[in-house]
């Protein structure tokens, strides 16, 4: 069965010294395509640069996380833009909003979330978002330019039933990260999952955070890889009442159509 990690952190340190092995135990874990998540101006950069080695199997994207927004200058959206129109940057982002941990003040991520949501404008790429603790603000800021926008993922999805209702009115795809197999915060999720439209449904890790807690048997590190995306898989066909391999099956289909992206070749 073969997969697509459509969010991890492949640039991230923590992968310096073993991102080989990493890469091996994912392929053999089926997990046969990446999108390597750009969340900075550095982090875009080298996002780009990996793929240069793996192609067909690594995709990057390119943005500034919320974090990150009092970062943003025009250097860095001359340099998002420039990114962006390589073929090899499969989207926008990571951009959005996150008001849980506010390391940026809320009006400056306001602000470089429309100017990345201008970018994906106007390279007509798709949009890899990310919002936590901020839906009313997220919401309407994508509401009113969605119908410019190419194809959407709400990454890391880890709201309510409400708010998937409002994503999916806006025709988003949500991505499921292995926050649903964490029952100390995941499990609120568990009963509408199947809200989902399966052609709307996309599966990452975001490694090398959001190790899922259902790995078996136990694995000592705190670092995620791609490698465990099956166990998000499996954890999501539960909840759904769906066999693995359909949902397997279903979301590699879905991200080879959403950031338009060729199986890798036999
Ligand atoms: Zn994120």
């Amino acid at each position: 069965m073969e997969l697509v990690d459509i969010g991890c952190n492949l640039t991230h340190d923590s992968f310096d010294d073993d991102r080989g092995a990493v890469l091996e135990r994912a392929r053999a874990a089926g997990v046969v395509q990446m999108i390597v998540t750009g969340a900075s101006e550095a982090g875009s950069r080298k996002a780009l640069d990996l793929t240069r080695s793996h192609p067909g199997e690594l995709y990057a994207t390119a943005g500034v996380h919320p974090h990150l927004a009092t970062d943003y200058t025009d250097i860095t959206d001359a340099l998002l833009r420039s990114l962006s129109s390589d073929e090899r940057v499969v989207a926008v982002g990571e951009t959005g909003l996150d008001y849980f941990r506010d390391l940026s003040p809320r009006d400056v991520q306001r602000e470089v979330f429309r100017r990345q949501l201008r970018i994906g404008i106007d390279s007509g790429k798709p949009l890899f978002l990310h919002m936590r603790d901020a839906h009313d603000d997220f919401y309407a800021i994508l509401r009113d330019v969605r119908d410019r926008l190419c194809d959407v993922v709400v990454h890391c999805f880890t709201g309510s039933r409400d708010e998937l209702r409002q994503y999916l009115e806006l025709d988003c795809h949500i991505g499921i990260t292995g926050w649903i197999c964490d029952e100390r915060r995941g499990t609120h999720m568990l009963d509408f999952l199947s809200d989902i439209p399966t052609d709307r449904l996309l599966v990452e890790t975001d490694a090398p955070y959001l190790k899922p807690r259902n790995l078996r048997p136990r694995v000592k590190t705190h670092r995620n890889e791609p490698a465990w995306l099956p166990w998000i898989v499996g954890s999501l066909a539960a909840a759904r009442g769906e066999h693995p391999d359909f949902v397997s099956e279903r979301t590699t289909e879905n991200a080879r159509r959403f950031f338009r992206i060729p199986a890798p070749d036999g």
